[in-house]
């Protein structure tokens, strides 16, 4: 591999970069939507195309994440008359830049898996946008409430193409060798980008290591404090950075009932109506299970199918939105914990 070069460039000079790359790429990136937040004179922070570098904001969390580019939250998948279809065309024409956190492109990582690598077939529309996409790393100088990204290894990441430490001056690494052009006459500098070494909130991870263990977890009493404190709103799931549940539905337009449009809209497995099958039939009908679910499909469901560690970066943003005060970390925690008790139970001893 080779050596990364790092250039030193003023916010004007940054403007300057911006404008040559948007020759090529569509550049997305975290924006502050002034009183967009959930709450009265509250802000969120979203992924939309920028144009500058100011726009950027790098000092707080985004409140929904990264894949939101890849996979919108509604999206077209292709449109019929009663004897044909048409594919829909990808929303961007040129090849796109998107910057994140170690956390957010890490979870792209697990987003690859579930639609590129499970099973025989591949996500035709996740693959034709994400084979355009490259990554701009955004340094994390500061820990934000709730994130845990050193706790699950998604604190550092290997997948982008440039990595950028912001301020009035930005340090900008270069790794990608198609990305050299574009600082020909830029000051070269010995400025290190850093990873995130330590958060300040440490999460037990919990391993579970078979079908039986995860039998048993099924069946403890820590779920059922779920079914009082968790109204299945499913927002934890929305904002989630590798939670990938979708629905589908025909629409059929009101002039021509032969001709119409199916879309993919995001869907939780929090949802009531998710797990409803032909008949009526739910699978999970507590909310407690709902939960259990959620957590037991991210910690011990995805590893057993994927053997890739967990399906979480750290991000914290599932906490962060949940309406009342759910925290993901915690119930990692606690079924650490479970798990403790059922093999002291069991006389199962955790050096074998
Ligand atoms: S489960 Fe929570 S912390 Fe983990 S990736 Fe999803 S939103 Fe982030
Ligand atoms: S955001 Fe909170 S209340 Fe809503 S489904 Fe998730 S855990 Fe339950």
């Amino acid at each position: 591999m080779r050596t990364p070069k790092t250039y030193r460039l003023k916010a004007e000079d940054m403007d300057k970069l911006f404008a040559e790359l948007e020759q090529k790429y569509i550049i997305y990136a975290p924006v502050r939507i002034q009183g967009g937040g959930r709450y009265a004179k509250q802000d969120s922070i979203l992924y939309k195309p920028v144009h500058k570098y100011e726009e950027i904001e790098y000092k707080e969390r985004s409140t929904y994440p990264m894949k939101e580019v890849l996979t919108p939250i509604t999206q077209t998948l292709f449109y019929f008359t009663e004897d044909e279809y048409r594919e829909s065309k990808m929303k961007e024409k040129k090849d796109i830049l998107v910057f994140g956190r170690a956390c957010d492109i890490n979870s792209i990582k697990i987003q690859d898996q579930i639609y590129l690598k499970n099973g025989d077939t591949e996500d035709y529309f996740y693959k034709r946008k994400r084979g355009r996409i490259k990554f701009a790393l955004m340094e994390c100088t500061e820990q934000f409430e709730g994130c845990f990204c050193c706790s699950v290894g998604a604190n550092i990441t290997d997948l982008h193409s440039i990595a950028v430490s912001f301020g009035r001056n930005a340090y900008v690494e270069v790794l990608d060798e198609d990305f050299d052009v574009y600082f020909e006459n830029c000051q070269l500098s010995d400025y290190k980008i850093k990873f995130p070494e330590e958060n300040e909130l440490k999460v037990d991870y919990p391993i579970i290591e078979n079908i039986d263990m995860a039998n048993k977890l099924k069946k403890h009493s820590m779920w059922d404090e779920f079914d009082d404190r968790c109204i299945a709103c499913g927002s934890c799931t929305m904002a989630c950075s590798t939670c990938t549940c979708f629905e589908t539905t025909d629409i059929v337009y009101l002039q021509n009932a032969q001709v119409g449009e199916r879309r993919r809209t995001c869907s939780s497995c929090m949802l009531d109506e998710f797990d409803r099958v032909a008949g009526g039939h739910s699978f999970r009908n507590r909310t407690s299970e709902k939960y259990r679910y959620k957590i037991l499909h991210k910690v011990y469901g995805y590893n057993a199918r994927f053997n890739t560690g967990p399906m979480c970066v750290g991000c914290g943003r599932c906490s962060a939105r949940c309406p009342e005060l759910i925290s993901y970390p915690a119930t990692l925690n606690k079924l650490s914990r479970a798990i403790e008790e059922i093999k002291q139970e069991e006389g199962i001893d955790n050096a074998k």
